[in-house]
């Protein structure tokens, strides 16, 4: 059988979701396919139970996808980043910086929703959508490009001419191997921890990241839960190490998230299952084959420092948005295309640099490193123009 679309996107992860309901909203034909049904509750086995902290700069893209109003009465505002520098002999903080986004704007610095939510407000968006078709349980299996169209295979046989394909099929990108586009990928022997907490000690809207070594333990605010602040943590270890806190019994684990925590928010509570990701750092050659565009993890993997993986992946989406809608009847060109890759590509190896960077300065483990590491965040917090060009560079704003 063989279809056509505007449009046909590999991957319904967050990124191909919300990539489906803008341009669904923007009046184009979609489809979406992904081998995983999303799991859209959070007591499912499989829930996502990462969170994504939306900043500034993707509420447009989220308002375009007509999801913005759907998501802002789940979401807890970011007003505060706090770092702490706990990279002494002892783990107590020796250093606390405030990051205010009020030094910068009249907004928080962002938003931050559960994964699992995110996908059941995504695919119910979707079902409003009358030219958007989400297929969940195929996946695209070959691809053949042509100077005025791709033709995509599917798992069940059919075959979908689109004018462009969107890749965001992850990590391991299939569409991105179909078009032999290389990548460069750098591995820390890292991985990261995510589950909730609850604690006593309210987080005011304040996200916070703890170094010490290993990589960051960031605690991002949650809504309440049964009455109890509630936060999302992040927290990055040696591989090894997150495997062995990942299998202890609760009350073992507890005891040394609570110490790695340094208290700050009171005793924290697990409240969730533990997951483990592994940590690396990629970036394609080219963000564009023929006729096919690569976003989010398709293109680009960061560690999870600063909230930029899918703040990243927005900014693909609101580009190639843009794009398309300046000139319908151009999408997928290699003109397009170019551009697409030329206003992308220079500001992705620039995150991935920096974040490269900082992943590699957290995990420091020799004390005169860290010490160094304390020295270089007090002289760039204490000059506020370099504050604030350190926070608006996080954010994406100029
Ligand atoms: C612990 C952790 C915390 C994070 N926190 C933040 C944060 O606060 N803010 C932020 O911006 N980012 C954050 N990120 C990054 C963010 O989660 C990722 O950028 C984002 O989830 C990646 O989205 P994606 O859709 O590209 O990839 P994925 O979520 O991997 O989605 C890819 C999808 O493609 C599907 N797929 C695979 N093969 C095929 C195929 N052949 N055909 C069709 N579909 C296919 C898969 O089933 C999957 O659903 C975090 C990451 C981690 C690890």
């Amino acid at each position: 059988m063989r279809e056509t679309t505007d449009i046909l996107i590999s991957g319904g992860g967050v990124a191909g979701l919300t990539a489906a309901a803008a341009f669904g909203s923007a009046g184009f034909r979609v489809v979406c396919v992904d081998p995983t049904p999303p799991v859209t509750r959070i007591e499912d086995e499989g829930a996502d139970l990462r969170t994504t902290a939306f900043l500034q700069p993707s509420i447009p893209v989220l308002q375009a996808a007509g999801l913005w109003d759907r998501l802002a009465p789940h979401a807890a505002p970011l007003q505060i980043m706090r770092i702490i520098d706990a990279g002494g002999e002892y783990p107590d903080p020796r250093i606390v910086k405030d990051f205010d986004a009020a030094d910068i704007s009249d907004q928080p610095f962002g938003w931050n929703l559960p994964n699992w939510l995110l996908r059941r407000e995504m695919v119910a968006r979707l079902a409003d959508l009358p030219d958007v078709s989400f297929r969940a349980g195929l996946a695209t299996t070959a691809l053949l490009t042509r100077e005025a169209e791709a033709i995509a295979t599917l798992s069940d046989g059919t075959r979908i001419a689109a004018r462009m394909v969107i890749a965001a099929d992850g990590r391991n990108s299939a569409m991105r191997e179909a078009l032999e586009i290389p990548v460069k990928t750098t591995r820390y022997g890292q991985k990261a921890l995510a589950f909730a907490v609850t604690h006593p000690i309210p987080h005011r809207n304040v996200s916070t990241e703890i170094h010490r070594s290993g990589g960051p333990f960031t605690l991002v605010p949650l809504p309440d839960r049964d009455g109890m602040p509630c936060s999302a943590i992040v927290w990055m270890e040696t591989g090894p190490n997150a495997e062995r806190l990942a299998a202890l019994p609760v009350a073992e684990f507890e005891a040394e998230m609570n110490t790695r925590s340094c208290h700050i928010l009171g005793p924290l509570t697990l409240v969730s299952r533990r997951s483990l990701w592994p940590i690396i750092s990629q970036i394609a050659e080219r963000m564009a084959g023929e006729r096919t565009a690569l976003m989010a993890e398709a293109a680009h993997v960061v560690p999870p420092i600063g909230a930029q993986g899918l703040n990243m992946s927005l900014a693909d989406l609101r580009v190639l948005l843009d794009l398309a809608e300046a000139d319908r009847d151009a999408i997928g060109s290699a003109a397009m295309l170019a551009t697409y890759h030329r206003k992308r590509h220079w500001e992705v190896q620039a995150r991935v640099t920096g974040i490269d960077a900082l992943n590699r300065a957290s995990m420091m483990g020799a004390q005169g490193l860290r010490d160094l590491r304390a020295t270089a965040l007090n002289a760039l917090y204490s000059v506020a123009p370099v504050r604030k060009t350190l926070m608006r560079a996080g954010l994406g704003v100029r």
